[in-house]
């Protein structure tokens, strides 16, 4: 039996006939005895809710900070990066569906106890452990055990999540975590529903929520030629961050590639993705980065008081011109996250 089907997973609640409930994110999977929830990792084993995941990393890498991307916490620096399997979502452009789409059966040699990451966490000059390359927030469990015990020894926590949870596992997470790049997919009820498999109101509520936390955050909107491109989603996601988060949190519009169930729709042209960073700033963004395209011009950070460059990035390097937490030329603060 895999020594993870023995790990009982929180935010459940059983119901008639040995089904159980899990609460855990919008979803609210209703699991039969033996089956799994949407995300695939979370399982009905005799009439209690396993998280068969837990602790299951088959991807170990060390990256840059800006890979995440996160362009604003700690730049230049690397940090240990985890994948697991699964997801609560079911993109049809997915960019790392050999994961998001993998079960956690028969990979145990790929668990990674929490004191082995421990162990792990700060070596070759790494600031924390990043959960990334799937959605780590299924893996709940895991994280909530091993998130405190790194944060007491120095070390920081990073999630790159589609941040669709439950507001109160959503709350407990960040209570525990440093740092988060979040997706936004798109600004309509109907992308989401359709192109990612969930919806968007959860994921803006815990967007504020997190901010509002203290987390240092920054945003991801992957943009696709034709599905989430137009004048009206770009100028609400823009309208929505500007006024009900901040204009000061980086934004990254990413240039898509097709992958998964999107083979038939083209790469974003670079003059979409120009054209779209020049609409931001004027909606007020003061962050706005064009990532997955080649140009450092278009990843440096710009102080919004004197217009200076107060980071240079080169690919995957860089070099900060921000000296606590303000800009060297003006003084204007700059957020994120410095030492
Ligand atoms: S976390 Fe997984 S099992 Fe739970 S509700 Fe979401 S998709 Fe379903």
């Amino acid at each position: 039996m895999c020594m993870n089907e023995m790990h009982t997973a929180s935010h459940w609640s059983a119901k008639k006939g040995n089904y159980v409930e899990c609460g855990l994110c919008p979803h609210h999977c209703s699991i039969p005895e033996g089956g799994v929830g949407i995300c695939g990792v979370r399982k009905n084993v005799g009439g209690e809710l396993g998280a068969i995941g837990y602790g299951i990393y088959p991807a170990v890498h060390m990256d840059p900070i800006e890979k995440k991307p996160l362009n604003h916490f700690l730049p230049g620096s690397s940090i240990l990066s985890l994948g697991s399997v699964g997801c609560n979502l079911r993109c049809r452009h997915c960019q790392n569906w050999s994961l998001a789409r993998a079960s956690p059966d028969g990979l145990d040699e790929n668990f990674l106890p929490v004191k082995d990451l421990l162990g792990m966490s700060s070596r070759d000059g790494s600031i924390g452990v990043a959960f990334t390359y799937n959605e780590p927030s299924i893996n709940f469990e895991y994280i909530m055990e091993a998130a405190p015990a790194l944060r007491k020894k120095g070390s920081n926590v990073v999630l790159v999540t589609n941040g669709y949870l439950e507001k109160g596992p959503w709350r407990e997470l960040m209570e525990h975590t440093d740092g988060a790049n979040i997706d936004v997919k798109g600004f309509t009820e109907e992308f989401y529903s359709q192109i990612a498999g969930g919806r968007l109101q959860p994921v803006l509520d815990n967007v504020r929520t997190a901010f509002e936390m203290g987390v240092h955050i920054e945003i991801a909107y992957l943009v696709i030629p034709g599905y989430n491109d137009d004048d009206e989603q770009i100028e609400g996601f823009v309208r929505f961050m500007v006024e009900k988060v901040s204009p000061d949190v980086p934004v990254h519009f990413n240039r898509f590639h097709p992958d998964h169930l999107m083979l038939d729709v083209p790469s974003t042209p670079v003059s979409t993705l120009v054209s779209i960073r020049e609409k931001a700033r004027e909606g007020g963004m003061n962050h706005v980065f064009i990532g997955n395209v080649a140009g450092k011009e278009f990843n440096d950070t710009i102080c919004p008081g004197c217009g200076k460059t107060v980071i240079k990035r080169g690919w995957f390097s860089a070099t900060s011109y921000v000296k606590n937490g303000k800009c060297r030329w003006c003084g204007r603060k700059i957020y994120g996250k410095w030492t």
